[in-house]
């Protein structure tokens, strides 16, 4: 039997200190993802650092929006009533994603850590640059339903499973880390790294850099925010593709203010559709106008055979999305 040492964390400062220190080590906080990966076989660290039970659990109003602990569970950050009205996105994500039970225990800053569902990642008999790098990737040859079509390389072809990282790509949330050298900033955006050659780096932190918390500023384009997740089952299953938008219209003129899409499923990373928002921009809202947004940002996608059905699907959820925060969104340009 292997041995396996555990470290409760008296304080953010020497959990980042112990793991830092120790190449083997890893933060545990709610363990619905690393002990799954340990009880697989995926993961072998040497220490765990328990940093679940760390007074990093609140949810509190700053000047411009909210601070949420990395600690708070995902049940208790999609019912609290705050994130509901002023961030609808982040809480249909959280409810999106996994079951009741398993959000009970989930952490946020473990929901938005959690790996790759690739199956070949998850089975160690199989070849995964990501698991094992310099392997090879198995998902490119073998079973692709699943896979990237934007953003992927040659070594590393999956997708990012977490649904509240989506939402906080939408809303522009900031990511709060501790490290050795101090405290930083971070875009919820810039969190997630495309795979390119390095693709066992799923983010851009360092070894032993804690997440803290997770900011959401306040303004009216997230108030009117969704997320719509397409997936094999109605529940316990993760986005085939997912869809966050916020939207600020106006009204009189049906002109969009100002837009946000993030889309799930697609690719290593949540991805922000950049160049999308920038054809919305502006322009009257309609059902065409976001099917014709949506495609531009398609032009850059890679489908294979096996994911061709994403490309299309990604475009009617994002139309989806846009009918539920604009129920009578005109079909056409008038
Ligand atoms: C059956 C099943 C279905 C699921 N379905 C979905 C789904 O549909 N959508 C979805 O989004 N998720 C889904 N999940 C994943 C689930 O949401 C994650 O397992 C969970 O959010 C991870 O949080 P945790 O606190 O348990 O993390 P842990 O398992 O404790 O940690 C996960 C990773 O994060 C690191 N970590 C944890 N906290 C911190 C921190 N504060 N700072 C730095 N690193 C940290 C750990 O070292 C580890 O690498 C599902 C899980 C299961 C088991």
């Amino acid at each position: 039997m292997r041995e396996l040492g555990y470290v409760r964390a008296s304080d953010p400062a020497q959990a980042v200190a112990t793991v830092a220190d120790d190449p083997t080590a890893r933060f545990l906080a709610g363990g619905t993802n690393l002990v799954d990966h340990l009880k697989l076989g995926i993961a072998d660290p040497e220490t765990l650092v328990d940093v679940g039970h760390l007074p990093l659990d609140g949810i509190e109003e700053t000047e411009d929006g909210l601070r949420i602990g990395a600690n708070v569970r995902n049940s208790d950050l999609a019912a609290d009533l705050r994130v509901r009205t002023g961030w609808p996105a982040v809480t249909r994500a959280l409810l999106a994603g996994a079951s009741g039970q398993i959000r009970n225990q989930a952490t946020t800053g473990g929901n938005l850590l959690q790996r790759t569902r690739c199956v070949y990642f998850q089975d160690p008999t199989t070849p995964c640059n990501k698991r094992e790098p310099g392997s090879g990737c198995s998902a490119a040859e073998g079973y692709g339903r699943y896979n990237a079509i934007l953003g992927a390389s040659p070594a590393c072809v999956t997708v990012h499973p977490s649904d509240l990282a989506v939402a906080l790509a939408a809303v522009d949330a900031t990511v709060l880390t501790l490290r050795r050298e101090g405290e930083r900033r971070i875009p919820a955006d810039a969190l997630h790294r495309l795979p390119g050659e390095e693709p066992e780096r799923d983010t851009v932190l360092d070894h032993g850099e804690l997440i803290t918390a997770v900011e959401l500023p306040a303004s009216p384009t997230y108030r009117r925010s969704t997320y719509i997740k397409v997936r094999d089952r109605a529940s316990y299953a993760f986005a085939l593709v997912s869809v966050a938008a916020a939207l600020d219209l106006d009204e009189a003129t049906g002109t969009v203010r100002d837009v946000r899409i993030a889309w799930g499923g697609v690719a290593h990373k949540p991805w922000r559709a950049h160049r999308a928002e920038e054809a919305l921009r502006g322009a009257v809202l309609t059902e065409d106008a976001v099917r014709a947004a949506a495609q531009t940002e398609l032009e850059a996608a890679r489908p294979t055979p096996e994911t061709a059905y994403k490309t299309t699907m990604v475009r009617n959820a994002t139309a989806l999305a846009f009918r539920r925060l604009v129920p009578d969104l005109l079909e056409e340009t008038p």
